[in-house]
């Protein structure tokens, strides 16, 4: 007998959820996560991973798991801080550092956790924080923990960000304003403007957070929006993922060894949860290493992605502002939306509807992402089976 007000609550919103289409019924991969994956029983073209460059199977990580294991063993044991710190996860620091090429490096168990930490590490109530209104909901949650003034700004609109800036700044109520941004927006693949928020932060003393989740793997011969840019030492605090396009899990950040050497003493998750297993950490490794031999995988990527849009485009379809791998359908209405997914579910095509409040009601969409992995033949099957569906659908 468990509460009966709980039971309600239940009740009422997944019924409520149910009804409007925006419950998502979550599918079992038998296999691992790859260009192809296993579905009850049956195998599917993947284009809704984040495994940008097929990372996530790859041999020369695996072994150097394996290897890590034998050597460290399956846990860490404790938090970083009390007696989980392990050679392999300082070997992990200063190679992402050096992939970043900033001072020093430090890692958590997810992208997640990660912004939920460092920005409350150096924000507080006395601070505000400028937020693109695309963000990521894991920023959106880190800002809410600093207990900051929150000032959303237009998505990638540097007008209104220039005048909220210069309005934060000159009402002298803030101690410190930060502007942070998603590198690349990961629902629409299109990417921040920034060197037009650098100048920006220049002019009115902000620091500069950038979420690079989507980027790394991706821009700058992989190593992210910064290099993109040619921005390096511009940006205080450069964030990433390390399970999208490097396939495993984790978080970081990068930056001045005073920023690194604060998180280790301030950041709540690197505090109190504990630290990254050392398999994760020497796949990692392996992953970086892999990146900085050559910039293979990620022309491929490139290469790959703008052969499906291209084709998208052909058959006719809204693919929005994407300037990167990332490539939405948007069809708008959220029940057309999961249709359209289930349609080309039984086509063999695996791509999931997005809802939301994942996106804006009304917005909602299929979003490809094709990766190294991809063949032509695999994208061939999967633009066929894009026209096969959006005809029978009446959406091309
Ligand atoms: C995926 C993502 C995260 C979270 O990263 P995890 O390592 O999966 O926790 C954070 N920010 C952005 C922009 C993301 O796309």
């Amino acid at each position: 007998m468990g509460s009966k007000a709980l039971e309600s609550f239940l009740d009422a919103n997944l019924t409520e959820l149910k009804a409007k289409g925006l419950y998502n019924k979550i599918d079992v991969l038998e296999s691992g996560n790859s260009a192809i994956i296993e579905i009850e029983g049956r195998e599917f073209i993947n284009l809704s991973s984040n495994n940008y460059l097929g990372l996530a199977t790859n041999r020369r990580m695996m072994d150097a798991a394996k290897e890590a294991i034998e050597k460290y063993g399956v846990g860490a044991g404790a938090v970083r801080t009390i007696n989980g710190t392990m050679k392999i996860h300082m070997e992990l620091e200063d190679l992402l550092a050096e992939f970043k090429s900033t001072e020093a490096a430090i890692a958590f168990q997810s992208g997640f956790n990660c912004n939920a930490g460092a920005i409350s590490a150096i924000m507080d109530r006395n601070d505000a924080i400028l937020s693109d209104s695309l963000n990521h909901a894991s920023i959106i949650d880190g800002c809410r923990l600093a207990r900051s003034k929150i000032i959303v700004y237009e998505h990638s609109n540097m007008d209104d960000l220039y005048k909220k800036a210069k309005e934060a700044k000159e009402s002298g109520e803030y101690n410190k304003i930060m502007v942070i941004t998603d590198g690349v927006f990961s629902m629409d693949g299109d990417i921040a403007k920034l060197p037009e928020i650098v100048d920006i932060a220049d002019e009115f003393d902000l620091i500069t957070y950038v979420d690079d989740s989507h980027g790394e793997g991706v821009l700058g011969d992989g190593v992210g929006i910064v290099k993109h840019f040619g921005l390096g030492g511009r940006v205080d605090l450069e964030m990433g993922t390390l399970s999208k396009a490097l396939g495993v899990v984790g978080g970081y950040i990068a930056g001045t060894r005073d920023l690194i050497d604060w998180l280790k003493v301030r950041a709540r998750p690197f505090l109190f949860s504990t630290s990254l297993t050392p398999d994760v950490c020497a796949a990692i490794i392996e992953a970086i290493n892999i990146l900085k031999e050559s910039t293979e995988l990620v022309d491929r990527l490139w290469e790959n992605a703008n052969y499906l849009k291209d084709g998208l485009k052909e058959l006719g379809y809204n693919i929005g502002n994407s300037e990167t791998p990332i490539t939405p359908c948007i069809i708008g209405d959220e029940k057309m939306a999961h249709k359209f997914s289930e349609e080309l579910y039984k086509e063999g095509i695996y791509i999931k509807s997005i809802v939301f409040p994942t996106v804006p009601l009304g917005t909602a969409r299929v979003r490809n992402m094709p990766t190294a992995e991809h063949t032509k033949k695999m994208l061939d099957e999967a633009l066929k089976a894009y026209e096969i569906v959006g005809k029978r659908l009446n959406l091309i």
